[in-house]
């Protein structure tokens, strides 16, 4: 297990970035705070995709490079947490936990560089900017982070209040869903509140798009599938007594199976598009592709719970998987990958709030149990006892 002492850093580092969150490629402190730890445990580290820093431990003997992932970037929310480390900086908030994934992979970090001269293999450190958007993965992989060494198996944590603190859950195949930008135009003439027979009114119109976006899901989707159709915002219109021209919409679109995901466009546009005309409008449709589903490889998942378990005591559960997304996928679609989720459930610390919550607590004593998975993983697939390629 981790030594109090590696825990107590661990913590220390947690409340430090927590007090300072920054959004996405703005970690110039986060990432600072890192690399001055990997200089204390001897680490070589290099900057890369803006903000982000990738630190290699070489073992002294030969083996396989296992690659750990954290995330750092914090989100623009501001904080009622009441914690004691609450953000310093107005408007800006870690409702995710990226400050813990950054700590835990720090703690990892200073758990496998005391034994690099015994550890087979190569760790690979990334942490990474940018996960709430745009995206901090996809950058870090076109900057070779996978390549020298190359990562034979990749994987995370992420914290999750559905979970007991103490317990690890992971769930073989997919994880996190693909989530896609929905932006909708619907177009009508202006005119006078009092004459609409005048005009062309882009409200109602709009109205009943918003209701038949609904039937994607509820009519036209296999049942036993998952989608979900989200409008987030809805904008148009002067005053009271003038007819709106214009009324914008925006959404999020999840999914898992990618022959769902690639049919949702044209179902959109017939919709919009259709319904719009029944009203005398005219209708728009663009979607934004952001992440790809999060699948985990299903025999890699399966033997590192066993193994996480067998070898540490930690319990695993096998959680269902959520319509959220995270930009691991685009690790998880080039090396084999796990995403374990950590428990943070804790009723009594008030540590039972949803991610992106202004809410959201972090139970610490998760902190240990992450460090313990992670480096579990590393030494697995290090010395071959977790074999990539099942
Ligand atoms: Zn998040
Ligand atoms: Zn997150």
């Amino acid at each position: 297990m981790v030594s109090t002492e590696t825990a107590a850093r661990a913590i220390e580092l947690r409340r430090e970035i927590h007090r300072y969150p920054e959004l996405g490629f703005e970690e110039v402190r986060t990432s600072a705070l890192v690399e001055r730890e990997l200089d204390a445990l001897g680490i070589e580290h290099r900057r890369v995709a803006t903000t982000g820093v990738v630190g290699v431990i070489r073992g002294g003997r030969p083996g396989r490079t296992a690659a750990l992932r954290a995330d750092m970037d914090a989100l623009p929310i501001a904080e009622q947490s009441g914690e004691a480390c609450a953000s310093e900086v107005p408007g800006k908030m870690h409702a995710c936990g990226h400050d813990a994934h950054t700590a835990m992979l720090l703690g990892a970090a200073r758990v496998l560089a005391d034994r690099r001269a015994s550890l087979a293999g190569n760790v690979v450190l990334i942490f990474q900017p940018a996960e709430e958007g745009p995206g901090g993965a996809e950058p870090m992989i076109a900057a070779g982070v996978l390549d020298d060494p190359k990562v034979d198996a990749i994987a995370m944590l992420h914290v999750d209040p559905r979970l007991r603190t103490g317990a690890v859950g992971i769930t073989p195949g997919p994880v996190n869903a693909a989530a896609d930008e929905l932006h909708v135009s619907v177009r009508g003439r202006g005119g006078h509140g009092g004459y609409p027979h005048l005009a062309v009114d882009a409200i109602p119109a709009t109205a009943a798009i918003v209701l038949a976006l609904q039937t994607i899901a509820a009519r036209e989707t296999d049942p036993l599938a998952s989608i979900v159709v989200t409008l987030g915002t809805i904008e148009g219109g002067y005053r009271n007594n003038v007819i709106a021209d214009v009324v914008k919409l925006t959404g999020t679109i999840r999914t898992y199976d990618p022959t769902i995901r690639s049919g949702v466009e044209a179902k959109v546009r017939r919709i919009v598009e259709g319904v719009a005309a029944g009203y005398g409008c005219t209708g728009e449709v663009s979607i934004v592709y952001g992440y790809p589903p999060v699948v985990n490889d299903a025999a890699l998942a399966t033997a590192f719970a066993a193994q996480l378990t067998a070898q540490t005591g930690i319990p695993v559960e096998r959680l269902a998987p959520t319509m959220g997304a995270e930009d691991f996928a685009y690790f998880a679609e080039r090396v084999p990958a796990v995403v374990g989720r950590l428990g943070i459930r804790n009723e009594a610390l008030g540590s039972i709030h949803s991610g992106h919550s202004p809410q959201f607590r972090l139970d610490e004593e998760a902190i240990p149990t992450g460090i313990s998975a992670l480096v579990a993983f590393a030494d697995a697939v290090t010395s071959g006892a977790l074999d990539p390629a099942l």
